[in-house]
């Protein structure tokens, strides 16, 4: 069973609304995370098991799990660049938190559980596509070992949801180790609401950022940590060619995982301008901008805790600029050393960087799908053989160019033979990541009823280091017929 706790709710309002979900018709569950349950104490293997009927239940929000007690959270945010005082969630519903077996509070949110005083012209609802798409990116990334929140369930609702055409519509549920978001301390900071905003900064401190507490200036302290976290997640996106598509300020977790994946996707083709995003029209979330967006919103982070540092006036936003700047050189050691485990060299190579500029100009170039670079690069590293040597150079338009890089990237190699480098290669360049074709193809299986592509592709980015004819399958590129080129929210 899970033990709810509602720390949140010692918060002042209006940072939170209670508020129930709307029930739905015919609620069936898609799929129950396991694994993740057990973490979090609810142990399915035990006696009194909770039934797939009951788990629809729950987890559509039909019939609330023992202990939950709804609340919407208010939120502001930048979106696109634009300030928008408030935003909130306007379908989504933290049930409460749970202590898991490491002892962390985790958050569990009902997201599509209808509408709420948050909606605005929203109907509360999230259609099938995105649910299962959310499912799959982020279990991916949880096994890929980057900060994400997790997926607990995926319920079918029985009913449509009206996008651009009629959709069947879901409900997920998601847990974070927190759903404090920039946008929430934009939304205690735009209401002058002081003591709301000191309320969440001292929350925020004790439960993500303890050792801020004890610092001269803790609020400073809890910038300086969440810049910390930040550039470390950005810099982890980036080396799988992670677009996250949506990096308004209300999407950007103050706790430092990957949350609210909506039009994104993970880039095939080299291309640092890449964007897939319907609706990122000025390309502001393009691939190479992400991290000067996340240093942005790291700033926007800073105005609204000036009012709480320790000093006034210009000392406290220089204090605060100074660490905003650091973003850059924390995202870079960061990168740096990525960029080693993935060409497989020692951690502390001066190679790394203008090895992986040239490779990143050779994939572009030579019009190089990424995932499939780094894996056959794993292979040829593994063996040296010429038959992984020709399946690296059959994935580029300019094979020459590409048998120069490799001669120095080969002379670079120092520690060839180090096992733990090349341990480190492969844990840094999967086999597969979930495409977006193929994610497009376990949606629109599953719009028409069919969960076997949805469940089979689960099943493969969920252990994306494990070599199987289906992970091989599910791994290729897409061809030009199947190419995913938008997405959708
Ligand atoms: P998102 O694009 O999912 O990050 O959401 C941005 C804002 O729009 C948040 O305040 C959401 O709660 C709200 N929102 C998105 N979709 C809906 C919907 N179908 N109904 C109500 N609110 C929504
Ligand atoms: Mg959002
Ligand atoms: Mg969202």
């Amino acid at each position: 069973m899970l033990s709810f706790e509602h720390q949140f709710a010692t918060l002042p309002e209006p940072l939170w609304i209670a508020c129930q979900p709307t029930p739905v018709s015919h609620p069936t569950l898609i799929v129950f995370n396991e694994c993740l349950a057990e973490t979090l104490g609810l142990n399915i293997a035990m006696k009194g098991k909770p039934d797939d009927a009951t788990l629809a239940q729950w987890f559509s929000g039909n019939q609330l799990p023992p202990g939950a007690e709804p609340r919407a959270l208010g939120y502001a945010g930048h979106q696109f660049g634009n300030f928008v005082p408030q935003l909130g969630d306007g379908r989504a519903l933290l049930l409460g938190e749970v202590i898991d077996q490491d002892g962390m509070r985790r958050d569990v949110q009902l997201k599509g559980s209808g509408r709420t005083p948050f909606s605005r012209g929203g109907d509360g609802r999230s259609p099938l596509g995105p649910v299962l798409r959310e499912y799959l990116v982020s279990e991916f990334m949880a096994a890929m070992g980057v900060p994400t929140t997790r997926a607990l369930a995926a319920v079918t609702s029985g009913e449509r949801v009206i996008r651009q055409l009629p959709e069947p519509g879901a409900v997920f549920t998601r847990v974070a180790s927190s759903h404090i978001r920039v946008g929430t301390f934009q939304f205690a900071a735009v209401r002058r609401d002081e003591a709301a905003l000191k309320a969440l900064a001292d929350h925020v401190i004790e439960r993500h950022y303890p050792e801020a507490a004890s610092a001269d200036d803790p609020y400073l302290a809890l910038l300086e940590a969440v810049a910390a976290r930040q550039a470390v997640l950005v810099a982890r996106w980036m080396s799988l060619g992670f677009i996250h598509g949506v990096m308004n300020t209300d999407n950007c977790s103050i706790a430092g995982e990957t949350i609210d994946y909506g039009p994104c996707a993970f880039m095939e083709q080299f291309n640092p301008q890449k964007v897939y995003s319907s609706i990122d029209e000025g390309k502001r979330y393009a691939f190479d901008n992400q991290p000067a967006i996340a240093q942005w919103n790291l700033a926007r982070f800073a105005e609204t805790l000036l009012p709480l540092m320790r000093e006034e006036g210009d000392t406290v936003v220089e204090q605060a600029t100074d660490i905003i700047r650091r973003f850059e050189p924390l995202f870079d050691a960061e990168q740096r050393r990525l960029h080693a485990d993935k060409l497989g060299l020692a951690a502390d190579s001066d190679q790394a960087v203008p090895l992986m500029e040239m490779l990143k100009s050779q994939m572009h170039q030579g019009r190089m799908d990424m995932t499939a670079t780094f894996d056959a690069l794993t292979h040829y590293a593994s063996t040296s053989s010429e038959t992984h040597k020709e399946a690296l150079l059959a994935l580029t338009t300019q094979p020459n160019e590409l048998a120069t890089w490799l001669d120095k990237w080969q002379a670079a190699q120092v520690a060839r033979q180090d096992s733990e480098r090349l341990d480190a290669m492969r844990r840094a360049n999967p086999v597969i990541i979930p495409r977006n074709h193929r994610i497009q193809e376990a949606i629109d299986a599953a719009n028409e009823g069919d969960f076997a592509p949805f469940h089979s592709l689960l099943a493969v980015v969920t252990q994306p280091f494990e070599e199987s004819a289906e992970a091989r399958r599910l791994a290729a590129p897409a061809t030009e017929n199947e190419q995913v080129l938008r997405t959708f929210c």
